[in-house]
Order: C-alpha cells, then structure tokens, then sequence
C-alpha cells in the first residue's frame, strides 16, 4: 500500500481500478502492468514529439483480454525473428486479486 508521500500509480485503463505504487517514483504498480508507446502511425495519439504515453492494466483486466486474443507476445529481443503470437494470459494463480 501506498504511504503518504507515494503518490498511487495510473489506475487500469479498462477497468478504472485504483493501484497501488510499489516504487519511489511515478508509477510502478502493484498488481498491474505499465504500457508505454511514442504513438502510432494512422492513430490521433500520434505525438510526434518524442514524448510517450503510458497506460496501467491491471492483472485481471490483462488476463480477461488475453482469453479473448487481445494480447500479443513477442519473443525476446535474442531471438531477433520478432514472431508474434497471441498470448493466452498469465496461469489462473497470478490473476487473484
Ligand atoms: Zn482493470
């Protein structure tokens, strides 16, 4: 749980969930993961100033969208093939809340 001077982290962007920040810094949530992105081409989040956007989901949230397909996986940077997968979620134990 967060203290005082430990502002929370972004709550999840599906589910508006409050998260709790595990860090010292901005956003390092507990129980969610940050996404970041510079923007997308043919999006209107397309910054074009070198700046990122990052959104928290939180582990249910995650784990709902990837039984449904809406996850990617890449595999690691070593295995420069870059093949991507659909990611079927994390194991039912990592999604108790
Ligand atoms: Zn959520």
């Amino acid at each position: 749980m967060a203290d005082e001077d430990t502002p929370d982290a972004l709550p999840c962007c599906m589910c508006a969930r409050r998260l709790d920040n595990l860090g010292d810094g901005w956003n390092q949530p507990s129980r969610g993961t940050a996404f970041s992105t510079a923007g997308h081409y043919g999006s209107a989040f397309d910054p074009m100033s070198g700046g990122t956007l990052e959104i928290n989901i939180c582990d249910e949230c995650l784990a709902k969208l990837a039984s449904v397909g809406g996850v990617a996986h890449y595999d690691p940077p070593e295995f420069r093939a870059r093949t991507m997968t659909i990611w079927a979620g994390p194991l039912p134990a990592n999604t108790k809340g």
